[in-house]
């Protein structure tokens, strides 16, 4: 049901590129609870602090996730979006280079964070957030993404952390 909801867009956002497009999930009602239930399942409540949604479809899923949980949501946004004082990580992405920022008092010493993303693919985004989040002192409990591009090895890059993806294509 949750890959059914996922429609591929050939050459976006350049040409070559094949865009997983989560729009129609979280259009249907069934899919996107369906989504928020199994990675809420899947960590357990009473286990995360706070979860962290990359900007922005992260933050879709992950709000209602940290609802469930009982849990914080915190931002990781692209730079120059948050007003108060920021960690920055710079990074190569699939398609071009990115900054994104954290502030610098989001998180206590010591808490469990649970990131989450849309999709996995060279890994280089959530890398970079989980650097940002150590930089705070917080733990990173795991790495939560709807859909993982198995084909771009972005897992690898994250081996010292618990990924778990809902679909891998
Ligand atoms: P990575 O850093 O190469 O792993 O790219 C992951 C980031 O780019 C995530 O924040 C995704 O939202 C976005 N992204 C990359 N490819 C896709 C895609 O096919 N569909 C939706 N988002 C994507």
């Amino acid at each position: 049901m949750i890959n059914d909801r996922i429609r591929d867009v050939p050459d976006y956002p350049k040409p070559g590129v094949m865009f997983k497009d989560i729009t129609p999930l979280l259009a249907d009602h069934t899919a996107f609870a369906a989504v928020v239930d199994a990675i809420v399942a899947y960590y357990g409540r009473g286990t995360i602090d706070k979860v962290a949604g990359i900007e922005a479809r992260g933050f879709i899923l992950a709000a209602p996730v940290a609802y469930h949980f009982g849990a914080g949501f915190v931002p990781i946004r692209k730079q120059g979006k948050l007003p108060s004082a920021t960690y920055a990580e710079n990074y190569d992405l699939e398609y071009g280079s990115e900054t994104i920022e954290v502030h610098k008092d989001a998180f206590a010493p010591g808490e469990q964070v649970l990131i989450v993303d849309d999709v996995l693919a060279t890994g280089g985004t959530a890398q970079a957030t989980a650097a940002l989040i150590a930089r705070t002192g917080a733990e990173i409990a795991g790495i939560s993404v709807l859909m993982e591009l198995g084909f771009l090895s972005g897992r690898d890059r994250l081996s010292d952390l618990d990924v778990h993806a809902l679909v891998t294509v």
